[in-house]
């Protein structure tokens, strides 16, 4: 259930900062958590939400490196800043670790209060409102293009779900490490703009009919019979096992969203004999969060934003998500 609460201003704890929310974008892990298809870890009463770009506006004992008048974005955790996940630049998955909007409160609210470990300070340049966008889905995508798929120069590379959030940021994380794009789309409607990102093209990607033809097939022909040396994939098992049919010799399937929350059938014969490599990933490092900020600062990345809606909208931002009808994120708006 959803609704709007007046609560009381969040205290700043020992190393925290209190952050006045400028914006902050509607995930699908929102949308999941609200129709009650994701429970797992949910605090009670939470207040979602954590795609957040704020301003400081008041600093705790102990916190080193951010004061007043900051502009900041958060990673996807509370992290602790003490743990050794913590201490070698893996604070997204520090043992003491909160799922920010998930287990304890984000921002979908004025005021969060969050611990500097887990905020990152933004140059003044960019947009207050695109930087809501600069974790998830920006640096969540750079993460899975650039660390996990390790896209570099010359790489053929497949993003599936390009219309969607990650995906339409993971088809410009790897143009701008110098790769070539096939986008994969169920939307028709949203191919113009996946085009205007840099996608070299865009497939279908509903199951063929008698005259239609697989999107991994067109890839393989695209490629003069070689394949992708990435294929970046949002959607998960309803794509499955095209995506992996789409790979090249020493090709990376790097999964990043699962739609619906099936299972796969899988060869290993098809991993095997490609000497391919099928990868996980989720949440973003404060490292890669800070050249999130510097791509998009430097205009390599541009935060896709659907429409911006004041919070009290938050239900139309829901109805948006679960019709899958948005190109890029809807992004709440609480200082209105
Ligand atoms: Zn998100
Ligand atoms: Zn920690």
């Amino acid at each position: 259930m959803l609704e709007i609460r007046d609560v009381a201003k969040p205290k700043v704890a020992h190393r925290q900062a209190l952050i006045q929310v400028t914006a902050c974008g509607f995930c699908h892990h929102d949308r999941a958590v609200m129709a009650g298809t994701l429970r797992r870890g949910v605090a009670d009463n939470v207040i979602l939400g954590h795609e957040i770009s704020g301003v400081v506006i008041e600093v705790g004992s102990g916190v080193a490196r951010l004061q007043p008048g900051d502009r900041v974005v958060n990673i996807l955790t509370e992290a602790c800043g003490d743990c050794d996940r913590c201490a070698d630049g893996r604070e997204h998955r520090c043992h003491q670790g909160l799922g920010i909007g998930h287990s304890r409160d984000g921002g979908f609210a004025e005021f969060v209060a969050l611990s500097e470990h887990s905020l990152v300070k933004i140059p003044e340049e960019i947009d207050p409102v695109g930087a809501a966008l600069i974790s998830c889905p920006i640096g969540v995508s750079l993460k899975a293009v650039r660390e996990t798929a390790m896209v570099s120069q010359e790489d053929t590379v497949v993003v599936t779900g390009a219309g969607g959030g990650l995906g339409a940021h993971a088809v410009q994380a790897a143009i701008a490490l110098g790769a070539t794009v096939f986008a994969v789309s169920s939307s028709p409607g949203k191919n113009d703009l996946i085009l205007e990102l840099g996608a070299t093209e865009v497939l279908a990607s509903e199951v063929p009919g008698d005259d239609g033809l697989d999107f991994s097939e067109i890839v393989i022909a695209m490629t003069g019979n070689k394949g992708a040396d990435a294929v970046i994939d949002t959607v998960g098992s309803a794509l499955f096992p095209s995506t992996l049919r789409s790979l090249a010799q020493f090709g990376r399937l790097v999964l990043l969203g699962e739609i619906q929350g099936r299972s796969v059938t899988v060869n290993p014969a098809e991993i095997i004999f490609r000497d391919a490599m099928v990868l996980g990933t989720s949440g973003v490092s404060r490292t890669t969060v800070e050249l999130a900020s510097q791509m998009v600062a430097d205009g390599k990345i541009r935060p896709v934003i659907h429409t911006q809606l004041p919070l009290e909208q938050a239900g139309e931002a829901f109805q948006m998500v679960s019709d899958r009808s948005p190109m890029g994120r809807v992004v709440l708006i609480p200082n209105d």
